[in-house]
């Protein structure tokens, strides 16, 4: 391994995977565990994981704690250990049960938001990749995807095969599928298996299973969409519309959650047909009507009603971004907006939507709470240099207002270690300042 800044992190990544899964799969005689670093011709994000150590394509090793691999690469490949070594796999099953594995270990580790960013990345590169043709059956998938466009095999093996197994942890309980993987698992030691004799080991935990597996090992995108009209109502407002599915026969086998965007209280509807009534009381400023918005459900969504995502991120963005605005209303309605978003699943960086709703708090002078918002929004992973140096030039104030002047420094080098760019020198301008002189107050310093 040439690079070792980032080893003992990823190695705890591992080491925590390991232990979760032996706890939930069962034992897999292993004494010794290796990562090794692949070669440049691998190309950056590739990895594989067998028999006792994980391959990890180049930079996985420098990248630090934002690295794709941590922890959600690095628990995949793990995952292996169980799901291609311990069980032999014929198929793409090994791809789905690891990335199911990977979904587990990562609400363990990072916490729910985690895991839905998983299920809503899935849903969407699945629902981008399988159409327009609605891809294919997955009972039509040879071997590890021998003649398909690999990013058509992918949202199958991965992302639709790890969703179908968290709709049935949904619908059958978490526990009776550990149960029924963990039987699949000693069933199967040492022997071959593929999907038909996973599906049947789902399709044994009963009827909505069976019926799960059934509507979605089809090809075809079934599609939501929302169409109906919000009225003022009080305080809040009232919707009434309807909820069409497209693209969608035979219906959807379980409810979907369908909540206003903007706050208030959701409700489950069974969408038995193409066009299912919807009313909704929502509070606040109409801000659209979330469908699914913990994405628990393998189906595509048009954009929720009401404004634009993008149009309310920007106008939020604006005000975070200018230094002047201190206008507490003003910051509370940004903020507001931004948590929306986050609720809604709209398709914006959840990363910058935190260090947004941190740098409003911490303007705001709540700065144990901006804390968390800003490094849950470095952790996301999906946020820009630009708004990461903010995320870190607040966090290095925060700990100079606390006193822990090593802290401090720590994330003001950290801006200064980001690369060269215009919009990144004010930020880097401040962070030299306050590695001279402490931050004393927003006030003093901006
Ligand atoms: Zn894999």
């Amino acid at each position: 391994m040439s690079h070792d800044a980032q080893d003992e992190a990823l190695l705890a990544a591992a080491r925590d995977a390991f232990a979760f899964f032996t706890v939930r799969f069962g034992p897999v005689p292993r004494r010794r565990f290796s990562l090794v670093e692949m070669p440049p011709e691998f190309g950056a994000g590739s990895g594989y994981g067998e028999s006792g150590y994980v391959l990890l394509g180049p930079g996985a090793f420098e990248a630090g704690d934002g690295s794709a691999w941590l922890p959600g690469g690095i628990a995949h490949e793990v995952a292996h250990s169980w799901w291609g070594d311990a069980v032999h796999f014929r198929d793409f099953a090994s791809e789905t049960l690891a990335e199911y594995a990977t979904l587990l270990f990562l609400r363990e580790a990072r916490g729910e938001g985690a895991a839905l960013d998983l299920r809503r990345a899935a849903v969407e590169r699945w629902a981008a990749e399988a159409g327009p043709g609605g891809g294919i059956a997955l009972a039509d998938i040879r071997g590890f995807g021998e003649g398909i466009d690999p990013g058509v095999y992918r949202v199958h093996a991965y992302e639709k095969g790890m969703m179908i197994l968290s709709m049935i942890g949904d619908a059958a309980g978490e526990e009776a599928l550990g149960r029924a993987l963990a039987r699949f698992m000693d069933g199967n030691r040492g022997r071959r298996a593929g999907w038909t004799e996973l599906r049947a080991a789902l399709a044994g935990l009963g009827r909505a299973p069976a019926a799960i597996l059934e509507r979605w090992e089809r090809p075809g995108v079934p599609r939501l969409r929302v169409e109906g009209e919000a009225k003022r109502s009080g305080a809040g407002f009232s919707f009434s519309g309807r909820l069409l599915l497209e693209g969608g026969e035979p219906p959807l086998p379980l409810p979907v959650t369908v909540a206003p965007a903007g706050g208030g209280k959701g409700k489950e509807v069974a969408i038995r047909s193409a066009s299912t009534p919807l009313d909704l009381k929502g509070k606040g400023e109409d801000a659209g009507v979330a469908v699914d918005p913990e994405w628990r459900v393998l189906v595509a969504r048009d954009p929720p009603g009401g404004r634009d995502p993008q149009e309310v991120f920007a106008e939020a963005m604006k005000a975070v971004n200018d230094p002047g605005q201190a206008d507490p209303a003003i910051l509370a309605r940004s903020m507001e907006a931004l948590r929306g978003l986050l609720d809604a699943g709209a398709p914006v960086s959840r990363g910058t939507c935190r260090i947004g709703i941190g740098r409003c708090l911490f303007r705001l002078g709540q700065h144990g709470e901006a804390a968390k918002e800003l490094e849950e929004g470095l952790a996301a992973g999906d946020a820009g240099p630009f708004h990461r140096s903010w995320a870190l030039l607040r966090l290095g104030c925060i700990a100079d207002l606390a006193k822990d002047r090593k802290g401090a420094e720590e994330r003001y080098r950290a801006v200064l270690g980001l690369p060269d760019a215009g919009n990144l020198e004010f930020q880097k301008g401040k962070a030299r300042r306050f590695l001279e002189r402490p931050y004393r107050g927003y006030r003093e310093d901006g």
